[in-house]
């Protein structure tokens, strides 16, 4: 299958999932995640209509990203250490990966050398996953303020990676929970926050994660094929 089949597979797929949950499809975006994956591939996809890639890695996206040409719009998923943060300056869009305030000292003294704004996603532990990244429910609110308090930053959702389980249906509750967060930060009407974006539904469960009110899916290896 070719990666415009794969490409337009998925997006009739979340097409679909949003007419069974009521939405308009334009309020969803694919993220293309072309981590490991060449350049080759990623302009294949640009080629197709594909605008959002999504990376893990920063020395792979460095690489990678300077042998694009094609008008994309980088997205940074992956975790990050601070010291890390200034290879990404002015050449990603969104990180939905931040789960520390640290972090977010980080992004915004970056961000205040080039006086703009990125726009941020605040990762949830929604599992209470040792071996994940993420923030704990418990100190998320205190975060999103902390965080809408630095200049630089444009708060704008919450992003998730729940447990990997065979059935999607069985992560639908982490879905659901983590938009309930999404909606409950919005009803504290926290000044700076605004949570409009909720990153959720990888290659086998991003149906259910539309459902449950995605605005932005993750997908790679349904559009890439396996990572080797
Ligand atoms: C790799 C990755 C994805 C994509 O996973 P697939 O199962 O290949 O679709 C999505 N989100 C994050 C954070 C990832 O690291």
């Amino acid at each position: 299958m070719s990666i415009q089949t794969n490409i337009e597979q998925i997006l009739s797929r979340i097409a679909a999932a949003c007419v069974r949950s009521g939405r308009d499809p334009a309020e969803v975006r694919l993220v293309a995640v072309s981590k490991t994956k060449p350049a080759a591939m990623i302009h294949e996809a640009a080629a197709a209509g594909q605008r959002i890639f999504g990376e893990n890695y920063v020395q792979e996206f460095v690489d990678k990203a300077d042998r694009v040409t094609d008008p994309i719009e980088w997205h940074f998923i992956g975790s990050l250490q601070s010291n890390k943060v200034k290879y990404l300056r002015g050449k990603v869009a969104m990180i939905h990966s931040l789960d520390r305030f640290s972090l977010a000292e980080e992004i915004n003294r970056q961000w205040g050398i080039l006086d703009q704004k990125l726009d941020v996603l605040l990762e949830v532990n929604l599992g209470e996953e040792d071996s994940k990244a993420g923030t704990d429910e418990a100190a998320l609110f205190q975060l999103a303020s902390r965080v809408a308090g630095l200049p630089h930053l444009r708060v704008r959702g919450l992003m998730a990676l729940p447990p990997w389980l065979d059935d999607p249906e069985e992560v639908r509750p982490y879905f659901r929970r983590l938009r309930e967060l999404s909606e409950e930060i919005n009803r504290r009407q926290i000044p700076g926050v605004d949570m409009r974006e909720l990153s959720m539904g990888m290659s086998h469960d991003f149906e259910v994660a539309v459902e449950e009110g995605a605005t932005l899916v993750r997908v790679g290896t349904a559009i890439f094929g396996e990572r080797g």
